[in-house]
């Protein structure tokens, strides 16, 4: 992990009203550059000493020198792109919206709410109620009977990046860990069938110590076995909600042995079974596929 003292600076190089113009500044100039003088002269500031002094706080490493004058780096457009994401804070809830699917794990109706950054999916006949914080401007802009569908592509992107290696939050480097799910949770919620084989994957970031607990079956929902298994079956895994995916009882994913970890998971489609099976890691070890 990167020391305090590393992101203090960054926070310091930041925490100035006309730091943060020269960064709004150089975001909406249409050519994405702009020189000393236009930089100076729109933020009004007369004194080009000290508007070099907070422009010499950013060059390097949100903003650098081009020939033409200066342009944001990379991470300065993700740190303006991080302000503009949290700008949006009118949608501070929205729902209940009734689910068009029955709950995977008991065939109950589900309804999906938004309140306080958190999306939670509730069903009328079991305690499974998945929920998972989203920032406020996803939502922004579409009508309440596409919030189903703008979440689970929400889920789905972070579900990808984080598999795919990349801290959502701060693009640091993410591993996978096969875990029981009584390791993350207390044991309040009542879950079908035996809670405390459930394996869920926790991804864990070096950089910032951020962890994402996702569903084996929505974990694993990329790999290309599972893929071309709905496939042939006519379903494209990409066009269907993350929800219909998430394995929820000990018939569809199971911790088989603790040492050395194997966790199962089965997806189902027409007559047929798909099973997975992996180790700690994620790294697929069997696959079998039978008729049901
Ligand atoms: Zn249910
Ligand atoms: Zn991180």
């Amino acid at each position: 992990m990167i020391t305090t003292e590393e992101t203090e600076d960054a926070f310091t190089a930041l925490a100035d009203s006309t730091r943060l113009g020269i960064l709004r500044t150089l975001w909406e100039s249409d050519s994405g550059q702009a020189t000393f003088t236009e930089l100076r002269e729109s933020l009004g500031m007369s004194d080009s000493g000290q508007f070099n002094y907070h422009l010499d706080k950013l060059t390097g490493r949100f903003v650098t020198k081009t020939d033409d004058g200066y342009a944001l780096t990379i991470a300065g457009r993700l740190v303006y792109g991080s302000i503009l994401s949290g700008a949006y804070n009118k949608e501070e809830s929205l729902g209940p919206v009734t689910l068009s699917n029955p709950c995977p794990a008991c065939g109950g109706s589900r309804t999906l709410s938004y309140a306080e950054e958190v999306v939670r999916v509730e069903c009328d006949s079991c305690d499974i109620s998945p929920s998972a914080g989203v920032p406020p401007g996803v939502f922004a802009g579409y009508d309440l009977d596409a919030i189903p569908a703008v979440a689970n592509r929400y889920f789905r992107t972070i579900v990808q990046q984080t598999d795919n290696g990349f801290c959502w939050y701060c693009e640091g480097k993410t591993s996978p860990r096969v875990v029981p799910m009584s390791d993350i949770i207390s044991g309040n919620v009542d879950y079908p069938g035996d809670g405390d084989e459930l394996p869920v994957v926790e991804y864990g970031c070096e950089r910032c110590g951020n962890t994402l607990t996702v569903n084996l079956g929505n974990s694993l929902l990329d790999h290309p076995a599972v893929i071309s298994f709905y496939y042939e079956h006519g379903i494209n895994v990409h066009e269907t909600s993350l929800w219909e995916f998430a394995t929820w009882n000990t018939d569809r994913t199971k911790i088989l042995s603790c040492k050395p970890l194997r966790a199962r998971v089965s997806y189902h489609a027409g007559d047929e079974r798909l099973d997975l099976i992996v180790d700690e890691e994620l790294s697929l070890v069997e696959t079998h596929r039978t008729s049901l």
